[in-house]
């Protein structure tokens, strides 16, 4: 497979409502799409997850633009797959480039996915998935009040969601677990505190404790890993270590020092597909819990994240709700949906291109560049 050209695209989507977290909240939802377009016609489509500002990461949708098309887009010049492992290799390629993983994880998304349609290999195969339908939960937002969460909670709990993850901040924690245990008793429940605490907040954290919650995500600071090690052996609670975590060996590193049990693997923080093999590995031979996070993806990165999370080593529920938590319509048709309450099936699709609703991908476009890499100055 070589690549003819690519389109980069920045969309704009209304979100169903806003989503609020410890980092603000999100109404329009504003994202790049690459779309790769190969020597023989096949198209791969790849999400980038950076947001419009730097808040969960350092990239925007502006920074992923500038280094998409002027640093990574020249590298694919005399770039050719024969096979997945040719894939494997494309971090290798790209290393020269430092950080920007959300945007190195959109062209790699859309590579795998052009090889996916090109070979007609699903692209659940290509890496190596073996499940046919996967678990998810629901990640709730902060609200108005205790009373709104719970009305949120049973109404999600209702439609078959196998767990609920709530964002936590001080003073939204201990009461708000504590109300949720109250209600609903035994279900499996955890917290996000997306980094709004830190070591000070020890005896508060915890109290958390007794609720026995499966993990408190990312307690402590966005790029640490030490106090997490101090946190974590003072916790009953399983720590998930998801903004620290950027690649394999960071996960490694993280492991080795005890400062998590679990692992939120989102697949633009670490650059891509093949990094996210290496990961999973990583945390199936240390017996570390991980899940497929998710970044309010539009269908394209959704269906990208079920193809991942059908490998064996995701052993808890990720975060992908069907594409109607996020959105009113969605850019592939039929969007994302339950086969049976709290599942998705994972289909055997080669590629997402053949799901792509072009009108409305046209609709949402804002602003778009075809590039080719020969020419690209
Ligand atoms: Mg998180």
């Amino acid at each position: 497979m070589q690549v003819r050209k690519l389109t980069l695209r920045k969309l704009s989507a209304m979100m169903r409502e806003p989503f609020e977290t410890s980092f603000g909240r999100e109404e329009l939802k504003e994202l790049v799409l690459v779309e790769v377009e190969t020597a023989a016609g096949a198209v791969g489509f790849g999400e980038c997850v950076a947001m419009t500002g730097p808040f969960y990461s350092s990239e925007t949708t502006e920074t992923a633009w500038h280094i998409l098309r002027s640093y990574l887009v020249p590298l694919l010049r005399d770039w050719e797959a024969l096979t997945p492992a040719d894939l494997r290799q494309l971090p290798e390629r790209f290393k020269s480039i430092r950080g920007h993983q959300m945007a190195k994880a959109a062209l790699e998304m859309a590579l795998w996915d052009a090889f996916a349609a090109e070979t007609r290999t699903p692209l659940h195969r290509l890496l190596g998935g073996t499940r046919s339908e996967i678990p998810v939960g629901i990640s709730v937002g902060i609200q108005a009040d205790i009373p709104a969460l719970l009305r949120k909670i049973e109404g999600y709990l209702a439609q078959g969601f196998q767990r609920v993850k709530v964002k936590i901040k001080p003073g939204w924690d201990v009461d708000v677990i504590a109300a949720i245990r109250s209600e609903f008793g035994d279900i499996p429940l955890m917290a996000d505190a997306n980094s709004a605490y830190s070591l000070g907040d020890i005896d508060r954290l915890r109290r958390l404790d007794e609720h026995r919650l499966m993990m408190i995500e990312q307690p402590l600071a966005y790029d640490d890993v030490i106090d997490h090690v101090q946190l974590q052996q003072q916790l009953q609670t399983p720590i998930c270590l998801d903004e620290s975590i950027h690649s394999a060996a960071d996960a490694r590193k993280a492991i080795e020092l005890g400062a998590c049990r679990i692992i939120n693997l989102k697949v633009g923080r670490v650059g891509g597909f093949a990094e996210s093999l290496k990961l999973h590995d990583v945390c199936r031979d240390n017996g570390i819990g991980l899940w497929c996070g998710g970044m309010l993806e539009t269908g394209i990165g959704r269906l990208h994240n079920i193809a991942l999370t059908a490998l064996p080593g995701f052993n808890l529920p990720g975060d992908t709700a069907p594409s109607a938590r996020y959105f009113e319509e969605d850019l592939i048709d039929p969007a994302v949906s339950f086969s049976r309450p709290g599942f998705l099936a994972v289909e055997d699709l080669c590629g997402v291109a053949e799901r792509v609703r072009r009108d409305r991908m046209e609709r949402w476009t804002r602003v778009s560049e075809v590039v080719k890499p020969t020419e690209v100055k």
